[in-house]
This record gives C-alpha cells, structure tokens and sequence, in this order.
C-alpha cells in the first residue's frame, strides 16, 4: 500500500507521531494509501517554513517564478492520463470527466504562468507637476489553500497557481478523501524545479489541521473551497485575524427550459449537468424549472433517460454516473430523498442507494427525478449534492426567473429559450456568478471569472486575472521629480 507523506520545506516528512488514516476508493471499497494525519505543530512547523521562503520567493523575479510554472503545465500533460485514471480510483468520477478534471490543471498552469509577464499594475496621471503615479501588484504573503474532494486537481491548481506565480508562498490542506491526487500535484511541483518551502503540503482533518491555518497570524491569505457550514466558521475565526478570506461555496444550481426551447438539446444539457460527477460539482443542476406546456413533455423524456443510467466503477467504459464520495454522502443523499417523499414531491425514477452485485462494494446511490416539487420544499432549497434533480413547473418566464433567484445560493444559472429578448433579460435578472444559455450548468473555462453571488461565497472570484485581485495587494507609488515640496490637494 503507498504511504504519503507531508511535504515541508522540500522533504517529504511523517506527521508527528506518524499517526495515519486510510485512503478508499469509493467504487469497490480498496483502501488505496495510508496518509498522515497532522497535528497543529505539523502545520505550524509548514506555516514558519512558509513564512520564511516569502522573503526570498517574492523576490524572485515573476518570469523566472513562471518558468516553473510552465514546466509544471507539461509535466501534467505527460501524466494527464495517469492522473486521471488516479483519481477515478480515488474519488469516483468517470475517467472522461478526470481528464477534465485534470486538464483544468493544465490550462491554468499555462493562463497563470503567462502572468508572470503580465500581472499589468497600471500608471496614471499625478495631479501635480513633476510627479509620477502608479499602481503596482504586490505578492501578499502565506496563502493557506483548503480544498474540497470534488475537482481533487482542478481547483488546488485554481489556488496554488495564482498565488505561487504572483510571488505567495503556500501551506496546502486538501479534502480528507483526496489525498493523493494532492500529493501527485506537489510531486509536479518538486519535479519542476519550485525551491523548498514554496509550496508545503498537510494532510489531516480541516478541525485540527485546517484549523490552524486560519489561527495562525503569519498566513496572511485563506482560500477556501467547501460547505457553506464550514464556510462559515472559516470567515469568521480566519476573519478575528483580518486575514484576506477567499470562500467558494454551495449552489443550488438551476436549468430552466422555456416552451420554445429545443428539448432534445436541453435533455442532453440537463443530464449532463444534473448526473454528471454524480451530482456533486458545485455547479451541478439540481432544479430544473419547466414552463407548464412542455413539462409533462419533459419529465416522461428525462424519466426515460435517467432510468438508463448506468451506475459502476468510473474506470468502466460502460458506466455513465460513478459513486458517491463516501458511504455517508449516500445515506446524507438518501435522507434528502426521504424528506423529498415526506414533502409530497414525486419519486419518478430513481432514490435509493444502489446495493446490486458489485455496486455493494462501494458507495452508489441511483440518479433520482423528483416532479411536483414546489419552490418552499427543502429539497428545492438545499444542496443535495449527489445525483438528485427536482422538477418545478413555472407559468411563465417571470416566474422561471423569480424561481431560479429565491435560493439562498448564486453560482450557476441557464436558460434554454430561442428567444433572444428572454436571453438578454435573463442575462440581466438571474442572480448568479455563472450564467449559461442553451447549454447545462457546468463547464466553465479558467479565462473567465469563477464564482457565486449570495451564500456561495464572499464575492472573490477565482480564475482569469480576477484571482490576480486576490493573490496580490495594490501597493500606489507616487514619484516626486519636483525638487520641492508638493502638497496633494493643498498646492495647484
Ligand atoms: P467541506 O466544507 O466539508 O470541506 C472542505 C475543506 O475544508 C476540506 O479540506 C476540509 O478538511 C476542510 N475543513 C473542514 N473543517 C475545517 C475547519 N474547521 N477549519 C479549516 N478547514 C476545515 O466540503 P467538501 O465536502 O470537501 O466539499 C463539498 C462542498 O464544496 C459542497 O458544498 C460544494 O458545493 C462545495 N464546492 C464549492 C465550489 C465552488 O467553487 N463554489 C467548488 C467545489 C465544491
């Protein structure tokens, strides 16, 4: 079995009493790595080794910091095939959808490192004579980077590759139940070249390792992805410190689909966005908002398409939906499904966790439509985050609208209609980060900004230059060439 180790200050090192946990493949139950569990000294030793390389990484000129950067984008081509079939056994996504995964990783490694040439500041006229005005990007500090299982490559590479190339050194803590994928990630980094202490790596829980990045005052950035629940509790002890808090969270993604849609399209779009990964991406359809004169239409459509579904082991060519994380995702899924029941929602297909043959081995729940739900019900309201949809009728397309905006959520939106000026007014009135028209809810590219509006975070977006906003501070440079003293404001 592989053992893991920390990785701190360029050495891969035990945690402190080498105390471990287990390492599951979700589709058969094999326990796949022993993985240490850090104490807070282990993250406070990875913090101070942090804290320390910052004097010396920030100076290193961001060209060169790109360089490595860009030898890490090809070192995850080479393996992208390997890493994908990795994390299909770690974490249950179907092999197609791992090398999206981790083809996320590479696309960003090449966007992020072509900042190292850019990461533009700006100059600007100074108001007085014989002055020079700037504004200039500043690398920050410590990032401490926690991560959810969901997207175990693409969104630690979100993170990492942002704030190493912008000049921040990194204490990473990844998802519990993806440990690996994390360690093969650092590995990408220590084989290209990135100097000791740049980037550390942790395992452990977030209550006793992450817990420690947001006490801590020398980690100066947290970038959080995960739960609302934890969310929560992130901003608000990291925030004590006035650290700079990043939070990507739940959704309650919806697809709404107008009389004249084209159906055939918005199936494909809705099966796609409702079962793929399962359900659990944070962009993952789980309402689907029907106007009335195609909703009987497209409920028996989707019954039959769901119905056919194949669950099974992601490495499998003939599985369509992998497992669920861990056996209590499912029976969390389950209970939702319950509450469904017990809110007078329809079952059409699906709902239960899926026990037949080798399907007992591991953790499989089977894709689930519910009709007849109504907006107020719990499951039209909470993230589910498995492979459930629930199916609202709308009168109209104000009411679509008004629908899709009363969750507490604001991450991804979408809209099959042909109407341009419904297109336009929804692009206008739907409250969310992401907005798609006649395609699902997921598939964003890592140019554009990434986030949600409301409870899905706290108005940081990750990707594109908006994460340069995040990993750097503006630091305004004023240059006086006069000779004598000039008062802003004060002298004309
Ligand atoms: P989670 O909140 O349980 O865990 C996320 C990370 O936080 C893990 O690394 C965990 O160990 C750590 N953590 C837990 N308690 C902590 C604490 N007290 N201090 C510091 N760290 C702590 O989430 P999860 O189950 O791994 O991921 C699923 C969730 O992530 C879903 O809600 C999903 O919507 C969300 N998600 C959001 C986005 C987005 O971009 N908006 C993307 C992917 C996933």
């Amino acid at each position: 079995m592989l053992e893991l180790r920390n990785y701190i200050d360029g050495k891969w090192v035990d945690a402190e009493g080498n105390r471990r946990t287990e390492d599951r493949n979700p589709a058969t139950g094999e326990v796949i790595a022993s993985v240490p569990v850090s104490s807070k000294k282990d993250v406070a030793h990875a913090i101070d080794v942090a804290h320390r390389t910052f004097q010396q990484w920030r100076k290193v000129p961001a060209p060169k910091r790109a360089e490595i950067l860009f030898r890490v984008g090809t070192l995850l081509q080479e393996r992208k095939e390997d890493l994908a079939r990795k994390m299909t056994r770690e974490m249950g996504k179907v092999l197609l959808e791992a090398r999206g995964d981790v083809q996320e990783g590479i696309d960003m490694a090449f966007y992020m490192a072509g900042e190292g040439r850019r990461a533009f500041g700006y100059t600007t006229p100074a108001e007085l004579p014989n002055k020079f005005a700037m504004a200039l990007r500043d690398p920050i500090g410590v990032a401490g980077i926690i991560t959810p299982w969901n997207f175990p490559m693409a969104i630690p590479t979100w993170k990492t590759f942002p704030a190493i190339v912008l000049g921040n050194t990194v204490v990473f803590k990844p998802a519990s139940d993806t440990p690996l994928l994390a360690l093969e990630l650092v590995k990408i980094f220590e084989e290209a070249g990135l100097p000791p202490g740049v980037v550390n790596l942790v395992f452990g829980s977030g209550s006793e390792a992450g817990e420690v990045l947001l006490e801590d005052p020398r980690v100066s950035l947290i970038s959080f992805t995960g739960s609302n629940e934890v969310g929560r509790h992130v901003a608000s002890r990291a925030g004590e410190g006035l650290k700079r808090i990043s939070l990507e969270l739940g959704g309650k993604n919806a697809i709404s689909v107008m009389d004249d849609a084209d159906l055939d399209l918005a199936i494909d779009g809705i099966v796609w966005s409702a079962f793929g990964t399962t359900g659990q991406r944070c962009t993952a359809c789980s309402r689907l908002i029907a106007h009335e004169a195609i909703y009987d239409e497209l409920r028996d459509r989707l019954a039959a398409r769901v119905g056919k579904l194949r669950l099974g082991d992601g490495l499998l060519e003939t599985t369509d939906v992998g497992p669920v994380i861990n056996a209590g995702a499912a029976k969390r899924i389950d209970e939702y499904v319950g509450i469904g029941r017990a809110e007078g929602a329809t079952l059409v297909v699906g709902g239960g966790i899926a026990t037949d043959g080798d399907l007992a081995k591991g953790s499989f729940y089977r894709p689930t439509l519910f009709a007849d739900v109504r907006p107020d019900m719990r499951i039209a309201k909470e993230e589910i985050f498995g492979p459930v949809l629930s199916m609202i009728k709308v009168r109209d397309f104000d009411e679509a609208i008004a629908v899709n905006n009363s969750v507490a959520y604001g991450l991804s939106s979408a809209i099959f209609t042909q109407d341009v000026n419904r297109v336009f007014r929804a692009m206008r009135d739907l409250e969310s980060g992401l907005l798609y028209v006649n395609a699902g809810t997921i598939g964003a590219e890592i140019h554009l900004p990434f986030g949600g509006t409301k409870g899905t975070g706290n108005g940081h977006r990750e990707a594109g230059t908006a994460a340069l906003d995040f990993f750097t501070e503006w630091k305004a440079v004023y240059v006086d060439y006069s000779g004598t003293l000039q008062r802003a404001q004060i002298d004309s």
